[in-house]
């Protein structure tokens, strides 16, 4: 049987960045991705948002490893090449009813280290957005964009100059700690059983449904999984907007936004709808859902212009109804395996975490 010291199972953005962080620390590590590519799942269906931390309870993962993340990504990004702009958000109240909770965002964002926000009113909002019809607004400058494809191609690149190696069409099948390490089948063109110290579950939607294929005392602790889609619509031509555009956040997500993509290009999403099963059909039905959303604060909106574009789906692990989650990283102290952590709920801010959850899993398992 083969061995290896190290398994990341998924070469999403999260994988690859646990992998670069284990291979720097000098660990013999394997990544396997069931696909023909990396970053084909959660990685690349979304919003590439570099946000600043302004959302999350403050203590809990979500609020620490964004903040450390998102420190971390920008000094990544520009030793390593990696295209970004610091472009800077808006979040707007668009009545006088949803000024409280602003502040309270505003509040939640100090407690969580993020000391650069701008409460604006309704002229200085004229002034930096003229389009945009608010009663007030956030200004969160650290807030950025990022090219998450590139991302991903340099957390590969330096994790493969570590020794690092990948292995593409190779889906986890089952597995089982025994004692001695964990074994796991591994499926695809080349089937293999492999042995190792250590497994990374870092398999995005799959993550739930793996921590059980791989039998362990860890397998009774999985959260159960739920799916929350989101769908973008596209808008032809220019939209008049310099910054990311945010309404007060919805449950489940954080409102139809406006993002736009390193080429300037806007985009509105993501919604939130439940759904049972992971897909990504977008109905251009909903365009009409998402045009009275924007209309609340950019009133010149030409619905016509609105394009069916991409869906992304959340990896949630609470239902429609149940506050927020936290991000789950069962490590050994968690469940009582050596060497096994699963990563659970990896959903925003994930791609700004990513560097910072990579550091976080490194130690986990570290010794
Ligand atoms: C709609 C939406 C918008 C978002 N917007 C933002 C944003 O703007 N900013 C931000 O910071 N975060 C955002 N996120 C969150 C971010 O995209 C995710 O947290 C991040 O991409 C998760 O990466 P991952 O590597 O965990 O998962 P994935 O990218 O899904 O990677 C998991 C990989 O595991 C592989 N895999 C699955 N099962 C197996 C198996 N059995 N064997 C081998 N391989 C397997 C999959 O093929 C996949 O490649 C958003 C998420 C969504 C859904």
């Amino acid at each position: 049987m083969e061995t290896v010291d190290v398994v990341v199972i998924g070469a999403g953005v999260v994988g690859l960045a646990c992998a670069s962080a284990l291979a720097e620390a000098g660990r013999e590590v394997l990544i396997v991705e069931r696909e023909h590519c990396i970053g084909s799942g959660i990685s690349s269906r979304n919003s590439e948002v570099i946000h600043a931390g302004l959302y999350y309870p403050p203590g809990s993962l979500k609020a620490r490893l964004c903040v450390e993340g998102r420190q971390r990504l920008y000094a990544y990004c520009a030793q390593r090449g990696v295209a970004h702009a610091r472009c800077g958000k808006l979040v707007v109240a668009s009545r006088e009813a949803q000024l409280d909770a602003l502040q309270e965002i505003a509040g939640r964002a100090r407690q969580n280290g993020v000391d650069d926000l701008r409460l604006l009113d309704r002229a200085e909002i004229a002034e930096l957005e003229p389009a945009l019809d608010a009663e007030a607004g956030l200004l969160s400058p650290s807030t950025g964009i990022v090219d998450s494809h590139g991302l991903m191609l340099a957390l590969l690149g330096d994790a493969e100059d570590h020794g690092a190696m990948l292995a593409l069409g190779s889906p986890v099948e089952g597995g089982a700690a025994d004692g001695g390490g964990i074994v796991l089948e591994i499926g695809g063109k080349a089937p293999m059983t492999l042995r190792t110290r250590c497994v990374i579950n870092a398999a995005g939607l799959d993550a739930v449904a793996l921590s059980s294929a791989i039998r362990s005392a860890a397998s009774a602790q999985a959260p159960q999984a739920h799916f929350a889609r989101g769908v973008y619509f596209g808008y032809s031509g220019k939209a008049p907007f310099s910054r990311l555009i945010y309404p007060i956040p919805e449950p489940g997500g954080l409102g139809v936004h406006l993002t736009l993509d390193l080429g300037g290009q806007a985009r509105f999403g993501p919604d939130v709808e439940w759904i049972v099963h992971p897909d990504y059909h977008v109905d251009p039905a909903r365009a009409a859902r998402f045009a009275d959303a924007i209309r609340n604060w950019w009133p010149a909106l030409d619905a016509d212009r609105l394009q069916p574009g991409y869906a992304g789906v959340r990896p949630k692990i609470v239902g429609p109804g149940q506050a927020d989650a936290d991000f789950r990283i069962d490590g050994p102290a968690r469940h009582g395996v050596a060497g096994l952590v699963h990563l659970y709920g990896i959903e925003s801010p994930g791609l700004t975490a990513s560097l910072a959850i990579g550091a976080h899993v490194a130690k986990l398992v570290s010794g």
